[in-house]
């Protein structure tokens, strides 16, 4: 559809959107054009709407990497924090076990073992050992006349 002036003139309506929103004749002549903005103004809309999507798009992606970067960060601390509370943790561990295996603490073990088997023997009414000791002589006694026959 030609614009109003176009029409009234009888002359070719040519639309160069990248340029203007009127036509070729009515930029030339200065004045006001009317040729209708459909359907390209639609693709215009569309072009216009699909820019400021890219726009929103990039921006989201700019965002995207930030966070991403930040994720990365926090990750890389919190490898280095549960690290280190491996290491305080092992250290710990090792002191425990130094403090478990450490001398002061073998004296007790062996204390205590020391004193039960002395509780034990004490236990044992006197005369067991010398009854003991027969009894091994004894046996060795029985052993020896039987082979000799
Ligand atoms: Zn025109
Ligand atoms: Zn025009």
């Amino acid at each position: 559809m030609p614009c109003s002036n176009c029409h009234q003139h009888n002359r070719s309506c040519i639309v160069d959107r990248s340029k203007s929103l009127s036509c070729s004749e009515c930029v030339r002549r200065k004045v006001s054009c009317d040729v209708s903005i459909d359907p390209d103004s639609r693709l215009d809309k569309e072009m216009e709407k699909s820019r400021q999507l890219e726009e929103e798009e990039e921006k989201l992606m700019r965002e995207i990497a930030t966070l991403q970067s930040r994720l990365i960060r926090t990750r890389e601390q919190k490898r280095h924090s549960l690290r280190r509370q491996k290491e305080y943790f092992d250290r710990g561990m090792a002191d425990l076990a130094e403090e478990m295996s450490g001398p002061s603490n073998d004296v007790v073990v062996e204390g205590s073992e020391e004193s039960n088997w002395i509780q034990e023997l004490n236990a044992m009414s006197p005369g067991s050992l010398e009854r003991l000791a027969a009894s091994v002589g004894q046996g060795s006694g029985d052993a020896n006349p039987q082979s000799l026959s």
